[in-house]
């Protein structure tokens, strides 16, 4: 009988450990277990065909360094072949059995094994543990790093198995209670099957998102998390928008860290923006150490939108968290830089009556590339740019150290902060008084219709199937982009605007990236389309569980699964925070799933919303006072006064 449990610890960074329980059952033999550790093993299966998949590398790319054993332990240290990291890992053995055992051990520059020969008896348990450790630096000599390595080993050995378990336990509790998003079916007489599987893919979601984010504390999120090796590990703006909000609400610390990671891009970025003769900074499209890493500019490079994305994400930590010390550390530096591209990069122009144009962006639909006056990217900007001049204006007026630094780090002049808001009041927003919608581009509407009719079921991502050429000169759309901006700046839209963009865009969109079925779900419900918010809202939540894209060996899509928590929360917990005030427009809970639980974090206080079928409650469990909105109603919950039940208006 064997039994096996392993663990990647959350609580120290650079350990994990498996434990293997052997016990024969019914009779003697002689055992061998095997406790290995490769390094330059062969990369994983690619096709060349599919531009989503990773290159593989030509060559050897970590070198070796050094590698020895010692006793049970092995170490190997290798650096990589171009940025010179250096990466030791390390692991250790202990074998608890009174079955008479011996081991051998050997390493090569890329392997290591200790191979326990072990006489094993009916009914007596061997239990093998091994310790893994893995440590990287940019500057610690080789020595030094297989010191910090060993130093680990040392520790985890000493500790155990149990106590690594007590603590990863404790961390996912933690997570958990600030997370947890539960749906309840309420009603005895039906059957509870769909309700538990939700709940399984919510959780199966949230926990692959900590696992991604959770030690990224110099790194970012790659589009794959730590689940696979498409898109090359890249970061792009799916941390932020996709990511962040549930980040923010449920555990802000690492939300700052990730934005903290994009501070620290900043030079690259600056330097990014000279080279494409822009002012300001101009952060990658994708990246792994801050440089852009796009292969091809008009789907990647081309998506400017990012900027304002980060910066879009920096407004809702902030708020969230009431952190200015972070805006005005980190914050206001990228605002700064960020508007001062946008100015750089629009124009006023006299064909559009003055206003302030952007042309040659490609905006979040990568189906329609480098375009005039994509409307999300204006919109964006638009928020990007005041807020830029709001923060610089508030800490002109509040605190003059601060502003003081800021303009001595950006040479900032005070007629910039005009500009800004100039811009962005002038701000070119495309209207079609026709249709009564906003083009997603300048050309958006001249283009050809896709002949859908005619595409086959099996074409599906377009992108593999038709040349690029053929795909910009149609008027068709990979994933959620005027239908984005609607959820992400759902102020800016009466609900009937909503209901004839999302008409009309609806059927032009392919879903082709796992980044919009989450977002048209939240659109759908908001018009009262509820049959497709359900079919949206699943495809989303089970876009990994049931391969629904049919790629989920290449890795989870993990922008995917933060939308699934906006779905709930955003969606159908009706929150939003584009005003500052934390409030709540709650749907009925639908019929399936009569309860909807989720807590927030909010400015260091933890809210639990419960909606049901007709009211909603809403808890202050942690912290002294919080004021929110219900529909229309201003809220004040107190440690005295922590719960307010509200029935859910029909709409
Ligand atoms: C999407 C991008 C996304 C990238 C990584 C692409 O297919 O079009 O919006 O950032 O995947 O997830």
């Amino acid at each position: 009988m064997i039994t096996s449990r392993r663990l990647v610890s959350f609580a120290n960074k650079h350990v994990a450990a498996i434990s293997y329980n052997v016990t024969l059952v019914n009779a003697a033999a002689s055992l061998v277990i095997s406790s290995e550790m490769t390094a330059n093993e062969a990369s994983a299966f690619t096709d060349a065909n599919d531009p989503r998949q990773t290159r593989l590398f030509a060559g050897r790319v970590l070198h070796h360094r050094t590698s020895y054993a010692k006793d049970r332990r092995i170490v190997l240290c290798h650096a990589t072949e171009k940025s010179g990291l250096t990466l030791t890992c390390a692991i250790d053995n202990a074998l608890e059995s009174s079955c008479p055992h011996t081991y051998k051990v050997a390493h090569t520059e890329d392997f290591g094994q200790v191979a326990f020969t072990i006489d094993a008896q009916s009914g007596c348990p061997i239990h093998l543990t091994k310790y893994r450790v893995y440590h990287t630096s940019e500057t610690a000599s080789v020595e030094e790093l297989c010191g910090r390595a060993e130093w680990t080993l040392d520790r985890v050995v000493t500790q155990g198995f149990q106590q690594l378990l007590g603590s990863q336990e404790q961390y996912m509790d933690d997570f958990w209670h600030r997370s947890d998003v539960r749906v309840r079916d309420i009603r005895e007489d039906r059957t509870k099957r769909s309700t538990v599987e939700i709940q399984q893919a919510i959780r199966f979601n949230l926990f692959h998102i900590l696992q991604a984010s959770a030690r990224a504390e110099v790194t970012g999120v790659p589009a794959k998390g730590l689940t696979g090796q498409a898109y090359e590990g890249h970061y792009f703006w799916d941390t932020e928008t996709y990511l962040l909000p549930f980040l923010i609400y449920t555990s802000p610390r690492i939300a700052k860290n990730l934005l903290t990671f994009r501070y620290k891009m900043l030079p690259q970025a600056r330097a990014r923006a000279r080279q494409l003769s822009h002012c300001g900074a101009m952060f990658p499209w994708r990246t792994i150490s801050g440089e852009e890493a796009s292969a091809y500019y008009a789907a990647g490079t081309a998506q400017y939108h990012i900027n304002a994305d980060i910066m879009y994400a920096l407004r809702k930590y902030v708020q969230a968290t009431g952190d200015e010390a972070f805006l005005r550390e980190c914050g206001a530096e990228m605002l700064v830089e960020t508007a001062r591209l946008w100015l750089d990069l629009g124009f006023y122009s006299d064909t559009k009556g003055g206003k302030f144009c952007i042309n040659s962006v490609t905006g979040p639909d990568e189906y329609n590339t480098v375009v005039n006056n994509n409307a999300y990217t204006n919109l964006m900007a638009r928020e990007n740019l005041r807020y830029a001049a709001q923060t610089v204006e508030a800490l002109r007026a509040t605190d003059l150290d601060a502003y003081n630094a800021l303009v001595h780090k950006t040479a900032l002049e005070p007629s910039e902060v005009e500009a800004w808001i100039r811009a962005a009041d002038r701000m070119y927003v495309p209207y079609d008084e026709k249709l009564k919608i906003i083009p997603q581009d300048d050309s958006f509407l001249d283009r050809e219709p896709w002949d859908f009719r005619n595409t086959p079921h099996d074409h599906y991502p377009l992108l593999l199937f038709y040349h690029p050429l053929n795909i910009y000169r149609k008027q068709v759309i990979k994933q959620a982009d005027v239908v984005l901006a609607m959820f992400l700046l759902g102020d800016a839209f009466s609900p009937e605007a909503k209901k004839r963009n999302f008409e009309f865009y609806d059927p032009l969109t392919t879903g082709d990236s796992s980044l919009s079925s989450c977002v048209e779900a939240i659109i759908a419900a908001q018009v009262g389309d509820i049959g497709k918010a359900i079919r949206y809202g699943v495809a989303a939540l089970l876009m990994d569980l049931a391969d629904v894209g049919g790629n989920v060996k290449d890795g989870c899509h993990i922008a995917s699964m933060g939308g699934t928590w906006m779905m709930l929360t955003y969606g159908l917990g009706g929150m939003r925070d584009d005003d500052g005030t934390l409030s709540f427009w709650p749907r009925r809970a639908p019929e399936d799933n009569a309860i909807l639980r989720f807590p927030v974090t909010y400015r260091g206080q933890r809210l639990e919303v419960e909606i049901g079928l007709e009211k909603v409650e809403y808890a202050l469990r942690e912290g002294e006072h919080l004021d929110i909105r219900h529909e229309m109603e201003d809220i004040q919950l107190t440690r005295e006064n922590p719960v307010a039940v509200r029935p859910i208006s029909r709409r």
